[in-house]
């Protein structure tokens, strides 16, 4: 027989004991203390413009539009706007609609985002893909599972690893260790110490904040000595790097001895969701046991449609990718002429130092007022205290004239707020 139950009586101020919490309290005790350590973020009001980049309107408060130049985008090479991309995106949500309809236990596999898996595998050179709703999610649930499926698992984390696969780390529940940031005597001691235990290694190939690169083959090397997994983030790199757009372990042509390539649909590709790719037996686990893949809806038609296009693109065109290295080299080379103090990086990535937070978000909003350049600052905890910066990302439709542009705003910007030339030496601050 059914059991009826009856709803509980609301609670009222006088039905219980306790003193009414105040649970505003905490969360604006929580802002204050950001607000005093400088940290509280203020997202500029940027909308882009299809057919325009890297040129963007910015609202004002006041409700006032100012056209301006974007200078941080990860739309590393502008393919959010290329026509191929938005014509498969536009095409396929008249086909098909807008939403995924659900998770893909429940709406089942459609065959744009079954193109893209196929896409994906072909682009690492790998037996399957995974798709996930983004690269955040793509490392902490493709980490988490794997590693947890591993029994006795020991991981080994590079020390500048991105939050996302710290937390897959976390959510593995297993051990790990911290090997200093792309230091191979560090890892090969930490994979000695663990003996004959499974051992996963997660790393990235490029470092977004600091623009250096991994020894990928030489970590795979050691993999392959102390018979460890490996897991690498290629997120900052796919679509720009290798004859193909498969990233880092493409160019440097260790791509097959990485055992899982992690990467991201929303930067070099310009659209957005992440995947992992792998052997079938890693792939099949982790679409089996991965909650964040599981219980969660899956990316609608549109996009994946857009992000295949948007691949296929860029394993044949070279252009972008040429384009994009050479307008990079170049703004490094002006801005270091100016006298400013921009980090040495192999990659795209051009970090500018400043090394207060304070001064970091006052020079932001200066470009942004004074000159329509948008950069956005780059405080803790992205960086450690005292290394703040502006992180410019240069791409290909960067000409000569916003180059220069950039660099006299940049050095007008540095003597009105007085800031640190070439030279100095940035030092993190202790915790
Ligand atoms: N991995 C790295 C190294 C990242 O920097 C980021 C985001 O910036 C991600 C993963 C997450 O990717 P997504 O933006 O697609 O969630």
């Amino acid at each position: 027989m059914p059991v009826t139950r009856m709803p509980a009586a609301p609670k009222t101020a006088s039905s219980g004991p306790g003193i009414k919490t105040d649970f505003e309290g905490y969360f604006r005790a929580a802002l204050d203390k950001l607000h005093g350590e400088r940290r509280y973020r203020v997202f500029a009001d940027i909308e882009r413009v299809a057919g325009r980049f890297p040129q963007a309107n910015w609202r004002r408060q006041d409700g006032s539009i100012r056209e301006i130049t974007v200078w941080c985008s990860n739309d590393y090479l502008g393919m959010g706007q290329h026509p191929e991309v938005v014509n498969a995106m536009t095409e396929t949500a008249k086909r098909c609609g807008v939403g995924a309809g659900g998770t893909r236990n429940i709406a089942g596999n459609n065959s744009p985002l079954v193109d893209l898996e196929r896409e994906l595998a072909d682009l690492h050179g790998k037996e399957a893909g995974l798709v996930f709703t983004s690269g955040y999610v793509s490392n902490q649930a493709g980490i988490s599972t794997i590693a947890r499926l591993i029994p006795n698992c020991l991981i080994l984390s590079d020390a500048f690893n991105h939050n996302s696969m710290i937390e897959g780390v976390r959510h593995s529940g297993c051990e790990k260790r911290i090997f200093r940031h792309n230091d191979l005597a560090h890892l090969e001691e930490l994979l000695i110490e663990a003996g004959d235990r499974p051992k996963l290694i997660v790393f990235e190939s490029v470092y977004s904040m600091d623009g250096d690169v991994a020894p990928i083959g030489k970590i795979c090397d050691l993999a392959d000595r102390y018979g460890a997994m490996t897991y690498l983030d290629e997120v900052h790199a796919v679509g720009l790097y290798g004859e193909r757009g498969a990233g880092i372990s493409e160019r440097d042509g260790v791509m097959h001895r990485v055992d899982v390539i992690e990467g991201t649909l929303a930067k070099g590709f310009g659209c957005v969701g992440g995947y992992i790719t792998g052997t079938s037996a890693v792939l099949d686990a982790v679409r089996s046991f991965a909650a964040g893949f599981i219980f969660t809806t899956a990316l609608p038609p549109a996009v994946a449609a857009a992000a295949r296009a948007s691949v296929r693109y860029l394993k044949r065109s070279q252009v972008e990718r040429e384009a994009h290295q050479r307008q990079a080299a170049q703004t490094k080379a002006a801005l270091e002429a100016a006298g400013l103090p921009v980090l040495h990086t192999e990659t795209h990535i051009v970090p500018v130092m400043v090394g207060d937070a304070e001064l970091c978000k006052a020079a932001a909003d200066h470009l942004l007022e004074c000159h329509g350049i948008y950069i956005q600052p780059i405080n803790y905890p992205t960086v450690p205290r005292g290394t703040e910066r502006l992180r410019i990302t240069p791409s290909p439709f960067h000409d000569a004239a916003q180059i220069e542009k950039l660099t006299a705003a940049l050095a007008e910007t540095w003597d009105a707020l007085d800031l640190p030339r070439a030279g100095t030496v940035f030092v993190e601050a202790a915790e």
